[in-house]
């Protein structure tokens, strides 16, 4: 899984499905299939941003404050979603995958002037590994699921496809 297809999962499985399928409209640099997963571990660090993949996960964290163990991220967004959250819990995750425990996490929202801790609890664990199989049914469907006509489709890069 990557922080990406979690925060699709949530927002639109569709999305998810195209996008994980490489039907990639947004032409971003974040684009990991399933099915093209890394093998081998890789741990690096560039300043503050950490990119761990093994067989199961990858994910890339913008800053890592190692000293007070604290993920932050920052969202442009002038709504507060849950998607987010699950994007960072996921983080949590995979660095406590990797040995690194008592991690936490910080959201912030500078057009709102807010902020968000984040922190992972057992219920957490299980429903991300409810979440991974959930998406590992979704990418196996032939076919992606139906578009689900939301107000914010008409921002999405895959609209065209679609509904046109
Ligand atoms: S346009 Fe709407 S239904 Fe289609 S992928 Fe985007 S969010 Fe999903």
């Amino acid at each position: 899984m990557t922080g990406t297809q979690i925060s699709y999962y949530f927002l639109c499985q569709r999305k998810l499905w195209l996008f994980t399928h490489q039907i990639d409209m947004e032409q971003t640099s974040d684009t990991v299939a399933m099915g093209k997963f890394i093998s081998e571990s890789t741990y690096e660090r560039q300043k503050h941003e950490i990119h761990i993949a093994d067989d199961e996960d990858e994910i890339v964290i913008d800053f890592y404050d190692a000293k007070n163990k604290v993920i932050h991220e920052v969202k442009k967004s002038d709504k507060m979603e849950e998607t987010h959250i699950w994007q960072v819990k996921f983080y949590i995750y995979v660095l406590e995958k990797k040995g690194i425990e008592g991690v936490t996490g910080e959201i912030d929202y500078p057009k709102l002037r807010q902020k968000i801790n984040v922190t992972l609890k057992d219920d957490d664990r299980k429903k991300l590994e409810e979440i991974r199989k959930d998406i590992t049914k979704i990418l196996s469907m032939e076919t992606p699921p139906s578009t689900i006509n939301k107000p914010f489709c008409k921002q999405c890069s895959y609209y065209e496809l679609c509904y046109v």
